[in-house]
């Protein structure tokens, strides 16, 4: 949305400080992540930058997905054995989740690494992260019911 340029050119900085090529399929999925805001599986990224990038296959779009996803620019959402969507990681955010049709919409809300310490407090665990999703019905599948 707004800020794709920056974004864009923080990631593209981030790769060549880890030594990663920057080739043009990189920067078509790293731009599409950052614009598409859907959290694409590795297959819906494949089937809209395909025609542009003969070359391309599921998995050079699944290899890259995960050479940025160890960079920490990418985070990989996994769902048990439903295909894993990947989100563009560039702040903390988090998630509301539609029942009916699947689609991710992100919030941003405050002070959960309280939930942290106190996790770890409480259970002794040294915490790494978190994850929170809120379930229901999106806008337009709540006026479908
Ligand atoms: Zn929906
Ligand atoms: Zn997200």
């Amino acid at each position: 949305m707004e800020h794709t340029h920056d974004h864009l050119q923080e990631a593209i900085d981030v790769l060549k400080h880890r030594g990663v090529r920057i080739t043009p399929q990189r920067r078509a999925i790293l731009n599409f992540l950052i614009e598409a805001h859907t959290h694409p599986t590795a297959d819906e990224i494949y089937k809209a930058l395909a025609p542009n990038y003969p070359n391309m296959s599921v998995a050079t779009v699944y290899n890259n997905l995960h050479v940025f996803k160890d960079a920490g620019i990418v985070k990989e959402l996994s769902y048990g054995d439903v295909s894993s969507r990947f989100d563009f990681a560039s702040h903390e955010h988090y998630h509301a989740i539609c029942d009916n049709c699947g689609k991710i919409v992100d919030f941003s809300y405050p002070g959960l690494e309280e939930v942290e310490s106190l996790a770890a407090h409480v259970t002794g665990f040294a915490i790494s992260r978190h994850r929170l999703e809120v379930y229901g019905l999106c806008d337009e599948c709540k006026k479908k019911v």
